[in-house]
């Protein structure tokens, strides 16, 4: 068995934190240690993230900077690149990067082992076998991929060129992942995906058990019982939202009534350049019908600013319809060329001086309505979640958040109190806010 060491550099989503686990349970069952510091490391895994072309140019810098920093040290560092930069570049990179040993597809990421062996010089008859992947949380939520890949290739976005297409994970896997988790202590489960609401469609006919992401929802849920769990799930399409679902995240009461459904844009030409579907009026009624069937739903959006050809009125009716919808959160990008996508071939590529004033407007008009939603919870007696303690300049506090907070993406809750663990559930009363931030005290039960 192997005792070599390996940091683990992760960048990019949830979806690479996840894949990063995945190869650290495999080289974990197969003798390799974790650790935290280059200097002591054997090798360092860099899973990467190339959603967009400033993402790229991170990986790669951040690969620059580890390979220099290990150059100076006395181990003989081996740098591995992982995920979305070689799923994306595979075939320049070697020459490109010298300083790299090996690049890793996201796809060939299930044979890390023989891949570090090979790199570190490690010579095994056989290859362990590691029956489930273990993950190592250590946290009070904890993301689980139900898909990977995607099939529709809106216009502006390299994901399906990167992750491939659509492929479901099977529900059996998914539960079992789920309740080795909040066995662990879990109190969060984020269920994630590039296209979440389409979840079961790739089954072929026979499986048994839940066939779509509703009744998924429902079978996680009694997984779950009797612990306090909150679910929620992210990243689901606006054409994903049927009924079955609506009913799913009403009824279930472990299931958060928190939607995230990047819309992008609500101009039906646009939508349409953008390889999208749907009209402003088809999202209004989706969101009245979701209020309606939902009250109190909190809702995440995204919006894409300065898509080729978009014009002012176009990008003013974006804002107008934000406005009108008062979205909880929205992320706000602005457009940018991404190589090998149609859009970045299309004519009418805005203006840089253009796309960054609407992207401007785009943010302000964002946090001036998240800022409203997230003040609208002061007076509100409601369960927070711990994540941690933090150091402030008076001292320590609790660091948590409610259900209308997705963890990593929106505000916190700040607690004046230490007392209490990670995991653990308070009942909070929020006292003040502060931009997307919320000020709590903890109320006896
Ligand atoms: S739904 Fe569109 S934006 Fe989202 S990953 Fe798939 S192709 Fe990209």
């Amino acid at each position: 068995m192997p005792h070599a060491s390996i940091l683990y550099v992760t960048l990019g989503c949830a979806k690479n934190e996840v894949d990063t686990d995945r190869m650290r349970s495999l080289l974990n069952g197969a003798g390799y240690n974790e650790v935290f510091e280059a200097d002591q490391a054997d090798a360092v895994i860099i899973n990467t993230c190339s959603f967009l072309a400033s993402a790229t140019s991170e990986s790669i810098e951040t690969t620059l900077a580890l390979a220099e920093e290990v150059a100076e040290g006395v181990r003989d560092t081996r740098i591995v690149m992982c995920g979305c930069v070689p799923s994306r570049y595979g075939a320049d990179l070697p020459e490109e990067l010298p300083e790299v040993a090996a690049f890793v597809r996201a796809d060939e990421e299930d044979g890390i082992v023989s891949v570090m062996d090979g790199v570190l010089g490690v010579e095994r008859d056989v290859l362990p076998h590691v029956p489930r992947i273990k993950r190592t949380v250590e946290s009070a939520v904890a993301y689980v991929k139900i898909s990977d890949g995607c099939d529709r290739f809106c216009s502006f976005c390299a994901i399906p060129y990167i992750r491939g297409r659509y492929h479901s994970r099977s529900a059996e896997d998914i539960i079992a992942e789920v309740r080795e988790l909040v066995a662990g202590g879990v109190r969060e489960i984020v269920l994630i995906g590039q296209d979440t609401g389409i979840w079961g469609t790739d089954f072929t006919e026979g499986v048994e058990g839940p066939a779509n992401l509703a009744q998924l929802m429902v079978a996680v849920s009694e997984a779950v019982r009797p612990a306090n769990v909150w679910i929620r799930v992210l990243y689901l399409q606006p054409e994903g939202m049927t009924d079955e679902l609506i009913a799913a995240i009403r009824d279930t009461p472990e299931v958060l009534p928190y939607i995230d459904i990047p819309v992008q844009h609500c101009n039906a030409r646009i939508l349409k350049a953008m390889h999208r579907s749907g009209s402003e009026e088809e999202l209004t009624r989706l969101f009245a019908k979701l209020r309606a069937e939902i009250p109190g739903m909190v809702i995440r959006t995204t919006s894409l600013v300065g898509f080729p050809s978009e014009t002012d009125d176009e990008a003013k009716q974006m804002l107008a319809f934000m406005d009108r919808e008062g979205f909880d959160y929205t992320s706000v990008f602005p457009y940018s060329p991404e190589e090998g996508t149609r859009a970045a071939a299309m004519d009418g590529q805005v203006d840089e001086d253009v796309k960054l004033e609407r992207t401007q407007a785009a943010m302000d008009l964002a946090e001036s309505l998240g800022f409203a939603a997230t003040a609208a919870h002061v007076g509100e007696v409601a369960e927070v979640i711990v994540d941690g303690v933090e150091e402030t300049d008076e001292g320590l506090e609790l660091i948590g958040h409610a259900w209308f907070q997705a963890p990593d993406s929106d505000g916190a809750v700040h607690l004046d109190a230490t007392d209490a663990a990670v995991g653990d559930i308070l009942q909070v009363r929020f006292t003040d806010s502060f931009c997307y931030e919320l000020i709590g005290e903890v109320v006896e039960e």
